[in-house]
């Protein structure tokens, strides 16, 4: 069921990049952004991708990234929540991981400085459609409901709703789930697809995945749906969890944009797609993520 959408949001990932990856290179991030810039402190901004010496990006169809705005001149405002461990948390007083990294390589690209916000997750979509700003960032899932409210990046990375449990739990694959407690975080996909599945009475809602871990911890509930990374890095900082084999749900994570900001995202979505085909955004990933 949660499949369809995400083998769609699949073929669409492969449709964009059929029409961009292997086009004429129409990154066209300089122009813009040097129209943006005016007095931003811009780091390493014209590096490799804005190799496109078009003085306007008229060629193509990333036209609509001539004009982009952003919340504050000169600086890409991200939202995130800093809890969702490789994506984002803190070492130290700073946000790291492979959002941060990728906005970073974004807002390079742009020009732009990048600002990391941290706020609740359920405060991000409402934060973005409401123009403060600039982007969500946090591990997204695009999810249909979303898409009323915010319009979403090309996909750059899969995520997967997975299944904790304590060593001696009685649950062995999905099909236990029926009747049991399910710690969630709130207003996540794991949430939405629990409550959708196994019924809201069933479902107990934690500000964040560390939180319901601990919930499962004092058998407070039965098992918790969380992102498959999240998921291994609180199995393995806490002793007596697994991870069920079986996947609950297959998504793409996105960047999420105002409907009212189409050009940033189309300059966002061009850079990012050229940061996915010369290997740079799995570079990252990688860096973060060991294959077991
Ligand atoms: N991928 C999940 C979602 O989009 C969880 C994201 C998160 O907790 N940061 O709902």
């Amino acid at each position: 069921m949660k499949k369809v959408f995400a083998l769609f949001s699949a073929a669409l990932v492969s449709a964009l990049c059929l029409a961009s990856c292997g086009g004429t290179d129409s990154t066209s991030s300089s122009s813009e952004s040097s129209a943006q810039e005016s007095s931003a402190s811009t780091s390493s901004a014209e590096s490799s991708a804005t190799e496109s010496s078009s003085e306007e990006a008229s060629e193509g169809s990333t036209d609509a990234a001539a004009e982009f705005t952003t919340v504050t001149e000169g600086v890409l405002t991200m939202a995130t929540n800093a809890e969702f461990p490789p994506y984002e948390y803190y070492e130290g007083d700073t946000i790291v991981g492979i959002d941060a990294e990728v906005a970073q390589l974004i807002a390079d690209e742009l020009g732009l400085t990048l600002e990391i916000t941290d706020v609740a997750f359920d405060s991000i979509v409402p934060g973005v459609q409401s123009g403060k700003y600039d982007m969500g960032m946090a591990g997204m899932t695009i999810d249909e409901d979303r898409l009323k409210s915010v319009n979403f990046s090309t996909p750059y990375a899969t995520g997967i709703q997975a299944v904790i449990v304590t060593e001696d739990s009685d649950i062995a694959s999905i099909d236990d789930l029926t009747g049991k407690k399910i710690g969630v975080q709130t207003s996540t996909t794991g949430d939405i697809y629990a409550s959708e599945d196994y019924g809201m009475e069933n479902v107990v809602q934690y500000d964040n995945g560390a939180l319901a871990v601990e919930g499962l911890k004092s058998g407070k509930v039965d098992c918790v749906i969380i992102d498959n990374e999240p998921a291994k890095a609180y199995v393995a900082a806490n002793e007596g969890l697994k991870l069920l084999e079986t996947e609950y749900a297959v998504e793409d994570y996105a960047i999420c944009f105002s409907k009212e900001n189409a050009a940033l995202q189309e300059a966002v979505n061009s850079v990012l797609e050229d940061l996915i085909a010369d290997g740079s955004v799995q570079e990252i990933v990688d860096k973060y993520i060991t294959a077991e």
